[in-house]
């Protein structure tokens, strides 16, 4: 695994390397966007580390490729985590590379300064708990949070990177998915009442309350502009995996503004196209969405939502 986030991230290292080798000798950058911050903020963003709720007050940039180790000052670079944690990442650096300026100790201390970007980049990217390839400084840094009495609860979904909002997924797990799918389907009513209705009627009858079937009936589908689809999907696509179809919705809602468009949210936006009111956000989702959209329920009243890239299936059984 450490070899394959070598490859990946082999254009921070190669920068890092030739940082050091310059004896630290820095290379300018743009400045902190501070309306991208607020994005988050307004959008729910938590910190990947420790699951706390952004605020403007608790939480600031963090270079993933630290700039005592040559990272650069662009988005590309910066990510927003709870200010806590931003500290917690520098004892870290220290703790386990010790005190700059690192170029002094290049090239001994090479293989840390490498294990330690790796971990910073791949925390930010792929979740606080892919940190554990890098076991040596994941230690260091958890034990930092352990200490100051810090519960340690990774978030589902977090923003990665500043240059594109994308809000990345922790869980992108296809088999779970498939398998509790089937679980709700074949698993909450008896197999008589289920011949009797379609999948799509069913999840909409457990949406409301109690099924019934004498008033599940198909429902009417207003045609629609295509622009109508294009802005979803152009939203939905900024999202990697999984998502909370309740986080989705506020996400969309900033996605529009950040369009030059004023609705209070995805309903009111289906409206303006002609989709009746009575319409629930999953349904406009299913109606207008088959081929593009999955869902997954968790619970009663939780609904996932994710692009579908492949086409549904049954998972198979390994054999024991
Ligand atoms: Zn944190």
């Amino acid at each position: 695994m450490m070899i394959e986030y070598e490859h990946e991230y082999t254009p921070m290292l190669a920068t890092a390397f030739g940082f050091l080798s310059r004896k630290g000798k820095k290379v300018n950058g743009s400045a902190i966007n501070q309306a991208k911050h607020d994005f988050i903020i307004a959008s729910g963003g938590c910190c990947l580390h420790c699951g706390t709720s952004l605020t403007r007050n608790n939480s600031n940039t963090e270079h993933i490729h630290d700039r005592a180790l040559g990272g650069h000052n662009k988005a590309g670079n910066k990510i927003i985590i709870c200010i806590d944690c931003n500290l917690a990442r520098n004892k870290t650096m220290q703790e386990y590379l010790g005190q700059p300026s690192y170029w002094r100790g290049f090239p001994g201390n090479w293989d840390r300064v490498k294990k330690y970007l790796l971990w910073n980049a791949v925390t930010a990217d792929k979740g606080h708990r892919a940190g554990r390839v890098f076991p040596e400084v994941h230690a260091i840094f958890e034990d930092i949070l352990r200490s100051e009495g810090r519960k340690i609860s990774p978030p589902k979904h977090w923003f990665g990177r500043d240059d594109n909002l994308t809000l990345i997924s922790s869980q992108n797990n296809k088999r779970g998915f498939f398998v509790r799918f089937f679980d709700k389907i074949f698993g909450y009513h008896n197999v008589e009442q289920q011949s009797t209705i379609s999948q799509a009627d069913y999840m909409v009858g457990i949406e409301t309350t109690e099924i019934d079937t004498q008033t599940v009936r198909p429902r009417k589908i207003v045609e629609v502009d295509e622009t109508f689809r294009r802005h979803i999907l152009d939203a939905l696509d900024k999202v990697d995996g999984e998502v909370n179809l309740a986080t989705f919705s506020s996400f969309f809602k900033l996605y529009l503004t950040s369009q030059g468009f004023n609705f209070k949210g995805l309903k009111q936006f289906a409206r303006s196209y002609g989709v009746p009111k009575s319409r629930t956000n999953i349904q406009i989702l299913q109606d207008y969405f088959p081929n593009e959209i999955d869902w997954r329920w968790d619970g009663q009243y939780t609904v996932f939502i994710q692009r579908k890239h492949e086409v549904f299936e049954v998972p198979h059984r390994e054999e024991e």
